[in-house]
């Protein structure tokens, strides 16, 4: 059997029907806000874990979005931050997003040890999110993994802004709900 030389990794169908036409980016908290939504939308159609997460360019306009893939694509690196990083990249053809202007990545949760990562090589300028890995890792089974002490000051010194608690209380609540479903380990 030869070898395996191309992947194939596809978020829900339902991202495809998403009305997001004239829909207001412009704060952050309306970003945070969105990727939530994309967190809760995964877990209400069992198409992943509860996490989301959305690249938006300098005008505030949605570039690509993420779900947590990681069961239904067999694949342990299918977070919603690499989703949206990946997907954006190939819409805008370059692996680093923000040759011409400021990019932001909007995500539910606290990214990973992996995410964390890749957030340093994906090209963004901000990083906003809601939820901390200590409401991921209390609410739900999920593990972190270890993040250097001073995560934030490493992502500054690279030129990336991160603010955090945006819209906290609604994306505890969907991991809330997601651990009490007691479902699959996403
Ligand atoms: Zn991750």
């Amino acid at each position: 059997m030869p070898l395996p030389a191309q992947l194939h990794i596809t978020l829900p169908v339902w991202v495809l029907e998403l009305d997001v036409a004239g829909r207001d980016f412009a704060s952050d908290a309306a970003k945070v806000a969105f990727a939530i939504e994309l967190s809760k939308r995964n877990i209400e159609a069992g198409s992943g874990g509860p996490f989301g997460a959305a690249v938006f360019n300098r005008h505030d306009l949605l570039v690509a979005v993420g779900v947590n893939r990681v069961v239904r694509q067999s694949c342990s690196l299918a977070h919603a931050e690499t989703m949206a990083y990946m997907l954006a990249q190939q819409r805008l053809q370059r692996f680093r997003l923000n040759e011409d202007g400021p990019m932001t990545l909007a995500t539910s949760a606290q990214p990973c040890c992996q995410c964390y990562g890749a957030t340093m090589w994906a090209g963004i300028d901000r990083l906003l999110i809601g939820a901390r890995s200590e409401d991921v890792e209390t609410l739900t089974e999920f593990d972190e993994g270890p993040l250097p002490a001073d995560w934030i000051g490493e992502l500054h010194k690279r030129g990336i802004e991160v603010v955090r608690d945006l819209e906290r209380e609604a994306a505890r609540a969907v991991l809330k709900s997601y651990g009490e479903l007691g479902g699959p380990n996403y």
